[in-house]
């Protein structure tokens, strides 16, 4: 047998996330963001479910090219574009486009153009419109727009920038207002559609923001991008994993007795412990505090002490029937349907549901709920 840890794919939820976004943006094309292996999912066991995406976008060319073996047509797109002039090759060959957010990019593609006149590609100007991650500076923006423009290699320049804080507020605005005005401003006059919502905007700003192609990442995997001012539930959202794991021991312990590394915490009553087959080695944030919630056997309860390498503890006091082979529930959906929220857990830790997803290690089952 292996070990009991697993985390399971649901398929269904990753439709129905994906639907959402579209209900949000009936008039713009929504790629989906599959970057980091799809939020830890693994890019092949989302792909079948994700098929209605208008495109997809990442950051590593072999995630591009991983959908292309899996008989994707769509759009591609390499959202921190390319990292060196060779890759163009790797571009043109797998039909790619890429963001350009630097001169040194613009400098690559024409040598490109010079080398190879006949390639054509779709690229995506980024522009630096406050978050000062990447991309060109408003002032810039028209010069390196007329550059590429006047570059034969260059079909089609879609106008493209990330917002900082779509999902809570700044400056008393809503949190785009700010950014969105200042890109309005700058492509004035210039052709090309325009990419730039994310989840927070496309789940928040929905009513007022327009444009041709949204960049639909964290809520297609099922956590909200503005917890706790909304869960899922409000976004209408669905868990798209489930890590699940048992408990392999049980422990019943005193007042005055400790558990786990460091006695970070002491009983003070009789109480009954689960040991349950996950640690830090599998994902699980080490600094979670005492009282993460996980269910066990469907049934809430919470984490006690530090998280071990392969091992944590759960309070089963309040629960006899709990024992040996009994399912915790890391987060996600349990076997019978009961939702303990990503986004929940990773608050106990002091981190986002992106966190989490993403940090799911490779000595984790997977299987696909289809
Ligand atoms: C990751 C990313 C997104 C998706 O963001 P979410 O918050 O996960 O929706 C969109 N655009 C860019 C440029 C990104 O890097």
């Amino acid at each position: 047998m292996p070990r009991p840890i697993t985390a399971i794919i649901h398929q269904q939820a990753l439709r129905h996330n994906l639907s959402v976004s579209h209900q949000c943006m009936p008039d713009s094309q929504v790629f989906a963001v599959v970057k980091a292996n799809a939020y830890g999912h693994g890019i092949e066991r989302v792909y079948t479910a994700l098929q209605d995406a208008d495109g997809f976008a990442f950051l590593d060319i072999g995630e591009g090219t991983r959908l292309r073996a899996l008989g994707c047509k769509k759009p591609l797109l390499l959202l921190e574009g390319i990292f060196a002039f060779e890759d163009l090759f790797e571009c043109a060959k797998h039909e790619m486009s890429f963001a350009i957010h630097s001169l040194h990019q613009v400098q690559w593609l024409k040598q490109f153009a010079a080398i190879a006149p006949d390639v054509q590609f779709d690229v995506y100007l980024k522009m630096n419109s406050g978050m000062n991650r990447l991309g060109f500076e408003p002032q810039q923006y028209a010069e390196i727009w007329q550059e590429l423009h006047q570059l034969n290699t260059v079909r089609s320049i879609t106008h493209m920038t990330h917002f900082s804080d779509a999902d809570g507020e700044r400056f008393g605005l809503d949190g785009i207002e700010h950014q969105h005005f200042i890109f309005n401003k700058t492509i004035q006059g210039l052709a090309g559609k325009t990419s730039l919502s994310n989840s927070a905007a496309i789940l928040r700003h929905h009513q007022t923001l327009h444009c041709d192609i949204v960049r639909s990442g964290i809520m297609l995997y099922g956590s909200s991008p503005d917890y706790p001012a909304h869960s899922i539930q409000d976004w209408n959202l669905r868990p798209t994993m489930s890590l699940r794991s048992e408990i392999i021991a049980i422990q019943t312990v005193q007042a005055g007795d400790s558990i786990g590394y460091g006695s970070k915490f002491i009983a003070t009553q009789q109480m009954r412990i689960g040991v349950v087959a996950c640690g830090y080695a599998d994902g699980y944030q080490r600094l979670s505090a005492t009282g993460t919630p996980v269910l066990v056997d469907s049934v809430k309860t919470h984490t006690l002490g530090r998280i071990s390498m392969d091992m944590l503890a759960v309070d089963v006091t309040a629960l006899p029937q709990a024992d040996v082979g009994s399912e915790v529930v890391l987060w996600g959906q349990s076997s019978e349907g009961v939702l303990l929220p990503i986004d929940e857990v990773a608050a106990s830790s002091g981190t986002i549901g992106y966190e989490l997803m993403c940090a799911v290690t490779a000595r984790v089952n997977f299987q696909i709920d289809a």
